[in-house]
């Protein structure tokens, strides 16, 4: 089965039956991980190596602390405002896709938000020029979201401003290389490229904590957080083990530098087969602004939809229904995609073709 789904979406193979073996001993303690308490020394310890290892993988320099919280990236739409409003009395925000918006939502019942670029008109079909961009002069920081999961519309440029940079890189995180220190603060669901639901991992730059309010919620406050070393609470603990599994399978493949070179092979043999099908399968993405992780394709005619989607299930490549607010199909394509699944979705696409010519 290769499973396409946009999150919660596939892990590795190798770390599910690694996981598997573990589920009734693990680390000699006789339980399984999500039996243990998290202060003792088997917990600490995997928690510590999972961040040690994500901190090698993205080469975090050492004035950022990795937090791993819960809440979803949701959460952090609307932690963000409430840790950097201090710095001014707005913040730029970039439009580009459904999650930028739902940032947008959150972030104004905390600060002004300007909105530097707006493609929803057209619905989310391109990211417009950072030349376009309606920059303010006195943002307390900038919120982008370089890849949205629901249009398949991703950027890896970085506009030039003297503001925190705060990303939402929940659909792209690890897939490609990134300059850390260009940001103030990066932010992502798990349950893409890095694990279960329920983790949420923030890397914040040390100078940003420290200036939260009194009367919100304490748990949003990244100082609380680092000082405890996100174990103010009980921490997500299954979903931190697992994703240390994840993060030492992702080193010993060569890390991010060598499953970027996969990923941008899995999109451009996808993307080079859907452009050259006549019009059969279209992505409605301008070229510059298309995806690697998030792969919608509409058919021609849709009232074959159901039929490609049966039929697809059938021979094992499963959840390519598109986003409703985009219809037709959409294959995410994370890092725990294979060449294979690519090779096999390209095969019943080509049938499907044939057969409907
Ligand atoms: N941001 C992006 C880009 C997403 O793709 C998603 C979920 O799919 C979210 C935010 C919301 O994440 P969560 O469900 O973890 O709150």
């Amino acid at each position: 089965i290769f499973n396409f789904s946009a999150g919660p979406a596939a892990l590795p193979l190798a770390v599910l039956e690694q996981v598997q073996s573990e589920m009734l001993e693990w680390n000699g303690t006789g339980a399984s991980v999500m039996e243990v308490s998290h202060r003792g020394a088997p917990f600490m310890q995997a928690a510590a190596q999972a961040e040690q290892d994500l901190r090698d993988l993205m080469h975090i320099p050492d004035n950022y602390k990795v937090l791993f919280l819960q809440g979803g990236a949701t959460s952090q739409f609307s932690a963000i405002p409430l840790n950097l409003k201090h710095l001014g009395g707005s913040a730029d925000y970039a439009h580009t896709g459904h999650w930028s918006k739902k940032a947008i939502a959150d972030a104004k019942r905390f600060i002004d938000v300007n909105v530097v670029c707006d493609t929803s008109e057209e619905g989310y079909k391109h990211v417009p020029a950072e030349s376009s961009w309606a920059l303010s002069d006195d943002s307390a920081y900038l919120h982008i979201t370089p890849n949205e999961t629901i249009a398949g519309v991703e950027f890896d440029w970085l506009p030039d401003v003297n503001v925190p940079i705060c990303a939402d890189l929940s659909s792209t995180i690890l897939s490609r290389p990134i300059d850390v220190a260009k940001y103030g603060i990066i932010y992502a669901g798990a349950q893409k490229n890095i694990g279960p639901a329920g983790l949420t991992i923030v890397i914040v730059r040390d100078d940003l904590i420290g200036h939260f309010p009194d009367d919100a919620p304490r748990l949003m406050d990244y100082q609380v957080m680092a000082e405890s070393d996100s174990m103010n609470n009980t921490p997500p603990t299954f979903a931190w083990y697992l994703a240390g599994k994840v993060f030492a399978w992702l080193k010993s493949n060569g890390g991010v530098e060598a499953v970027a070179e996969v990923n941008r092979a899995k999109a451009e043999k996808l993307y080079s087969y859907i452009d050259g099908s006549d019009g059969f399968y279209t992505n409605p993405v301008a070229v510059d602004s298309r995806s690697w992780m998030n792969v919608p394709f509409i058919l021609a005619n849709s009232d074959l939809d159901a039929e490609f989607l049966a039929g697809s299930h059938d021979a094992g490549l499963h959840a390519l229904k598109g986003h409703r607010s985009v219809g037709g199909m959409r294959a995410s394509i994370y890092n725990a995609m294979p060449m294979a699944g690519i090779d096999s979705l390209l095969d019943f696409m080509d049938q499907f073709k044939a057969k409907h010519r």
